[in-house]
């Protein structure tokens, strides 16, 4: 058992780098990925986290991974509890991280003449399920951008699932459900996604909190997802933070033990997003437009630093845009924004008053050599518009993206950024456009 309760003990310590080896989407601390946590608590990691409780007689699930990680679940469960049937199993949301592994377990009790495992989870997960769908090709064009990684091919076969284990029951605020001699309190909120469950087990004083924690930044900002909830989150934090835990199980990253560190997570986590809806609010209620609310919003930098809220996957200012969506709609209060001209016009127009394309690209590299890559980007972006077919064009965007992937913590955007520079190196702006 000391295995995983040292790591996360030094991870919490912030002896261990959440951008590389204890990432929320990787698999951490050794390679059977599960391990008993606590007495008849078997955590799992892969992905995103699953746990099993024995329940006395039955075993729960709370998350259940994505479809790679079944087989493996279920082994990892077996060789722990080889004889208790599954009697429930929670999805904390729709995210296709949590939801794949039941199938095992019913293909079981079907063998074993026993009665199949109950799913339970928020009444707008179906519609969820649905939505992706409708929505495959999208989500698989997404993905591939947001955990792009250099030296990937552009093109990896990646599918976005189409089959979905939909819940035998639904609920629309709290369901209280008895398995065994265990208590599942689950509790609604809106947060990552608008399906969000978090559970509390009295009876073990555990609580999973689903993808409403996950030793990162709260991922509420997205920038290629449906709408997230900054205030509500916060909300839900606020009141899991109260329970008094001591054991929390997140939906991504290692489990916090003790009741002190676990409410200081749960609050600082709570602050972080309280104060970046706070601000935006205050500015857009004082009618500023977004470009102003993005670059005058200030994050709360010791929040940053702590080891559980680095901005290791998403990115601080993509919760700003988020809040001002949830609030203010897409328009970003730019006139020439609300029904412009193709983007290739307008690239066009300023390549041809910048005196051409070598101008352009002469102004891009000096500024990419003064450490601005932010304007760099602007003028690549026009640059290989204007111009697609140009081969320096496209190489110096490569290299600003890819420098701008190098300095860039949040993953989400590295992964965009990467996306970016090896589609150039391939000549085109977006290496998945079959045109
Ligand atoms: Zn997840």
């Amino acid at each position: 058992m000391a295995g995983l309760r040292e790591f996360a003990d030094r991870l919490w310590r912030g002896e261990i780098d959440t951008v590389i080896d204890a990432h929320p989407v990787t698999v951490p601390w050794n390679d059977r990925q599960a391990e008993e946590i606590a007495d008849g608590v078997l955590y799992y990691k892969g992905l995103a986290a699953a746990t099993t409780i024995d329940a006395g007689g039955a075993l729960v699930m709370l998350d259940t991974g994505a479809q790679n990680d079944a087989e493996r679940l279920h082994a990892a469960v077996r060789a722990w509890r080889p004889a208790p049937r599954l009697a429930a199993a929670v999805f904390s949301h729709h995210h296709v991280d949590h939801v794949f592994g039941v199938g095992p377990f019913e293909r079981e009790s079907e063998d074993r003449h026993s009665t199949r495992p109950l799913v339970y989870g928020h009444e707008r997960i179906p519609e969820h399920f649905r939505r992706y769908q409708r929505t495959r090709g999208w989500n698989g064009a997404i993905n591939r951008r947001q955990f792009a990684r250099p030296g990937l091919p552009l093109s990896p076969r990646f599918e976005w699932p189409s089959d979905y284990r939909f819940p035998d029951v639904t609920y629309r605020d709290r369901l209280r459900v008895r398995v065994g001699d265990l208590t599942l309190e689950l509790h609604h909120a809106r947060g990552e996604t608008e399906d969000a469950t978090w559970t509390w087990v009295p009876e073990r004083r555990l609580l999973a909190a689903g993808d409403l924690f996950i030793w990162a930044t709260p991922n509420a900002g997205n920038p290629q997802k449906a709408q997230r909830w900054v205030g509500e989150w916060a909300a839900a934090l606020r009141q899991m933070s109260a329970l008094g835990a001591e054991l929390l199980v997140p939906g991504h990253g290692l489990p916090i033990f003790g009741a002190e560190r676990i409410r200081q997570a749960l609050d600082d986590t709570a602050g972080l997003l309280e104060s970046i809806e706070g601000q935006v609010l205050a500015l857009m209620n004082a009618g500023a437009s977004l470009d102003r609310v993005l670059h005058e919003v200030e994050i709360p930098a010791a929040a940053l630093a702590k080891p559980y809220l680095r901005p290791v996957y998403d990115h601080p200012q993509f919760l700003v845009r988020n809040v001002w969506r949830y609030y203010g709609g897409w328009w970003d209060g730019e006139p020439d924004r609300l029904l412009p001209a193709p983007r290739d016009d307008e690239a066009r127009e300023w390549v041809a008053l910048a005196g051409g394309l070598a101008a352009v690209l002469a102004r891009a590299k000096a500024l990419r050599d003064e450490g601005d890559l932010r304007l760099a980007s602007h003028l690549v972006e026009v640059a290989v518009r204007a111009e697609p077919s140009s081969r320096e064009a496209h190489d110096l965007r490569a290299e600003v993206y890819e420098t701008r992937a190098t300095l860039e913590p949040s993953s989400m955007a590295r992964g965009i950024f990467q996306y970016a520079a090896a589609s150039s190196r391939e000549g085109k702006r977006d290496g998945f456009d079959p045109n």
